[in-house]
């Protein structure tokens, strides 16, 4: 079997920093697991354009759509808020995750018990959270035609395009139950299918698929405003929830933002299966290139480390291993080691993003 292949892109601001933490853990893991990685590297957003004048080079998009995943820092700044559209440091992450066709976003919302206190929720509400929004990101109202803004009955109309075919639903559907049969057996599909057409359209797939092919799983529906009621009350309930583009956007946010800082938050955007049965995946924190910090070792590193986790976990199939990763940062947090995010004013001095890195690889030798 090959050397499982990953290619890193770390991008701007504080992208650079949190990778050099993830470095040290893939480091780890190949001398104390042996676990082998061929790593490539490369630039994209403002480092890129800088280096090439595009935010993705050609070069680049065709070295992602080889490997088996890649890692992204972050992108952006504010060097590069006045470029034009066509050439701002976004469009290569849009890019990227277009042409890779990633139409599964997976947001883990998952409340460390160190780290309880910090949600705006009640503890007792929030703490053993673990919940997963799987949201489509590839269709529906971001990319809808006929879209644009025009002049009708002498006014100016602003106009998308909420559209979703069946296989476009039957696909995002599949890779949710798939979840949801290694996690707890329960789905929730949301829309709103009590006002449109492709919540009815939405709801009639999933329905289905849910009753051919995974009677194990239960399925529930629920109207996405209601859902987002039910995030906030009570967000325990749920296991994973499935939804679309726009509902996802913001149903992902809320139940991120549930469980503290964005120093935290994970992400994986996953396509279709490539020849090994893995499926196209793109790893990235939530958080961006942070431009406020960048440079002052400030980073919390673990939004990264915590992506690089679901990367062992969702494309080389290790499983364990990114169990054993999550519960070393979980066991540097219990023991109180803190990046700035993570800490109430005045409550002693924070890690830096080395030192949070370096906590998290003592963590893991302290686990073998
Ligand atoms: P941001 O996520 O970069 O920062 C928001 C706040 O959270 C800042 O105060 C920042 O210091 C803090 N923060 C973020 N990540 C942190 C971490 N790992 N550790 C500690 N603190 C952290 O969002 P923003 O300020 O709105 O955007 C900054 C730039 O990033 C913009 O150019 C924006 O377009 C870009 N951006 C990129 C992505 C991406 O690459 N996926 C996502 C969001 C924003």
């Amino acid at each position: 079997m090959s050397t499982p292949s990953l290619l890193i892109l770390a991008g701007d601001g504080i992208g650079p920093e949190v990778m050099g933490e993830v470095k040290k853990i893939i480091a780890w893991f190949d001398d104390k697991r042996g676990l082998k990685f061929d790593i490539s590297e490369d630039l994209v957003g403002g480092a890129a354009y800088d280096a090439h004048g595009t935010p993705l080079t050609d070069e680049t998009m065709a070295k992602a759509q080889e490997v088996d995943a890649v890692l992204l820092g972050a992108v952006g700044g504010p060097a590069y808020d006045d470029l034009d559209f066509s050439v701002k440091p976004e469009r290569g992450l849009l890019r990227l995750r277009k042409e890779m066709d990633l139409f599964a976003n997976l947001r883990p919302a998952q409340c460390f018990d160190a780290l309880a206190d910090f949600s705006s929720l009640k503890p007792e509400l929030i703490s053993g959270l673990d919940i997963m929004i799987v949201r489509e990101l590839t269709s529906g109202v971001y990319f809808g035609e006929p879209r644009g803004i025009f002049e009708e009955n002498g006014e100016r109309v602003g106009l998308n395009t909420q559209r979703y075919t069946e296989s476009e639903i039957d696909r995002v559907a599949r890779a949710a139950f798939e979840l949801a049969r290694k996690r707890n057996n329960r789905l929730c599909s949301m829309e709103k299918a009590n006002v449109m057409e492709s919540g009815i359209l939405w709801r009639e797939v999933v329905t289905k698929i849910g009753a051919e092919d995974y009677p194990d799983v239960e399925l529930s529906h629920m109207y996405a405003d209601n859902g987002a009621m039910q995030l906030v009350r009570n967000p325990k309930q749920f296991d994973v929830i499935v939804t679309d583009n726009l509902f996802g956007d913001i149903l992902s946010d809320v139940a991120a933002m549930l469980t503290g800082s964005l120093g935290m938050l994970p992400s994986a955007s996953l396509g279709v299966p490539m020849a090994n049965g893995m499926p196209k995946a793109m790893y990235e924190p939530v958080h961006g290139s942070a431009p406020d910090i960048t440079g002052q070792g400030k980073a919390n590193p673990s939004a990264t480390i915590l992506s690089f986790a679901m990367a062992l976990r969702y494309s080389y199939g290790q499983g364990a291993e990114a169990d054993r990763l999550e519960a070393a940062v979980e066991k540097v947090l219990a023991d109180g080691t803190r990046t700035a995010d993570l800490m109430q004013k005045g409550e002693g001095t924070p890690a830096s993003t080395t030192e949070m890195g370096d906590a998290i690889v003592a963590a893991l030798t302290a686990s073998l």
